[in-house]
């Protein structure tokens, strides 16, 4: 290759998502991680208060799901799921199942949690399709909702993100329902009700479902109320329509039950899993589905039009059977709630009187810390702002990932990983208060 063609090569050529930059200050480089600590090219550590990206929900180097990744790579790395199988991929399906409700008893692999999305909303329209009622394509979704980048995934999402525009025409048939949210302009809790149901009994005939993240994550951490599920649990039943509960965030223990629907009693027809579903130790995902839409399939003798090569890997599997195990752990889920508890008691309690400083939401370690403007006024902060913020927590050796739903909510995620103790929730809080700042 000659010079001139090498001087012509980016010093920098791998795109990172979401980022259109050189690599540089913005860029934390990490090279290791124990326990709830990452550590970068210098050295410095930092304590990870989003577990990854939300999906190392057992911290770094856990000795269980190391030993399940070692076995299984020793055994076989890789089995085609279209006429090979595998014991441990098999199990795992079993496990993630027996962790659920009678109404899931079926199973799909995918790799990403926008692939779970993509794969609930292929169900819900060929499941009615498959009962003669192809009048019932769309589904509804919510204004203020996440679901993942890829297009179906995308065109599910409520949150008006600049990734999604000018890559239209995006998948159509959805149909968006203001998310029931204090910040937002809203009437009581019957009147919210109220909306939701009129909008089954005005499109109830060309609904196929409702794809729903029970505590809205990437919009703000926003937690649906129970009233609000369990009403359209009742709906989508009244119109033969499906429920699926995006749980690429919520599931897997980060609410402090093994499923944020267990709050609320609503169980779905579809669950869609990613993220902690093996620790975020491998890339996997899941969706789990209901009897009555495995036998439309069965029915009519057909598959399910769903395979990506890399679904369903074994050792990602092995993975995931060593989270459940120590998810079983006596103790662990309590802990995460316990936690959860502490934390949010200890900002509410340390920042109460930093100006900037609104709320805390969320449920265990899925918590959202809701910043206002204090110098122009309004709920919201200023972007360039927030971002600077997040670079000082950074540099004082916290890790958080904003959120910005523009008008609406903006502040940071913190989902730290489930072995953190009351003494590092202590110096999460110090670092966050000495950042803020008070009065
Ligand atoms: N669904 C929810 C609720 C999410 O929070 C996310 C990611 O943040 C996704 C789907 C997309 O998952 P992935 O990034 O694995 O595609």
């Amino acid at each position: 290759m000659s010079t001139m063609q090498n001087t012509q090569k980016a010093v920098y050529p791998l795109i990172h998502p979401l980022k259109n930059v050189q690599l540089g200050e913005s860029f934390t480089s990490l090279l290791e991680g124990s326990g709830i600590y990452v550590r970068d090219e210098n050295g410095k550590p930092y304590i990870d208060g989003i577990s990854g990206l939300w999906n190392v929900s057992l911290g770094y180097g856990h000795p269980g799901i190391r030993q399940a990744i070692l076995e299984q790579l020793d055994r076989i790395p890789f089995v085609n799921l279209v006429d090979q199988t595998n014991p441990t991929t098999v199990k795992f399906a079993q496990e993630l199942l027996a962790l659920t409700p009678e109404r899931l008893s079926r199973a799909i692999y995918t790799c990403t949690g926008s692939e779970s999305a993509e794969l609930a909303i292929k169900l819900m329209r060929k499941y009615q399709s498959l009962r003669g009622l192809e009048q019932k394509q769309n589904i509804v979704a919510l204004s203020i909702s996440y679901h993942g980048t890829y297009y179906g995934a995308m065109s599910a999402s409520g949150i008006d993100r600049e990734i999604s525009r000018g890559y239209g025409p995006k998948v159509p048939g959805f149909l968006f329902h203001d998310t029931p949210f204090s910040s937002l302009e809203r009437g009581s809790e019957d009147e919210e009700l109220r909306a939701i149901e009129e909008l089954f009994e005005r499109e109830g005939d060309r609904i196929a479902g409702m794809i729903v993240e029970p505590i809205i994550g990437s919009g703000g951490t926003i937690p649906l109320p129970d009233a609000f599920l369990r009403k359209i649990r009742e709906l989508c039943d009244l119109h033969g329509a499906l429920l699926a509960f995006d749980e690429v965030a919520t599931g897997m223990g980060r609410t402090g039950r093994m499923f944020a629907f267990e709050h609320s009693g609503a169980v779905p027809d579809i669950l869609c899993l990613s993220k902690g579903i093996n620790s975020g130790y491998l890339p996997l995902g899941a969706v789990l589905f209901s009897e009555a839409i495995y036998r439309e399939f069965a029915a009519a003798n057909l598959h399910i039009e769903h395979l990506s090569t890399q679904n369903g890997n074994p050792i990602a599997c092995a993975a995931g059977l060593a989270t459940i195990e120590a998810l079983n752990q006596p103790g662990m889920l309590e802990h995460v709630s316990e936690m959860g508890e502490l934390l949010r008691e200890l900002l509410n309690e340390e920042l109460a009187d930093c100006p900037a400083f609104l709320e805390t939401r969320g449920k265990g370690l899925m918590i959202g810390v809701a910043l206002q403007d204090d110098l122009a006024g309004g709920v919201c902060m200023e972007a360039e702002r927030l971002s600077a913020l997040i670079g000082r927590l950074k540099q004082r050796g916290l890790i958080v990932y904003p959120f910005y739903t523009p008008g609406v909510t903006t502040g940071f995620h913190l989902y730290p990983p489930f072995i953190i103790s009351a003494q590092e929730v202590s110096k999460i809080v110090g670092i966050i208060k000495k950042t803020l700042g008070g009065r």
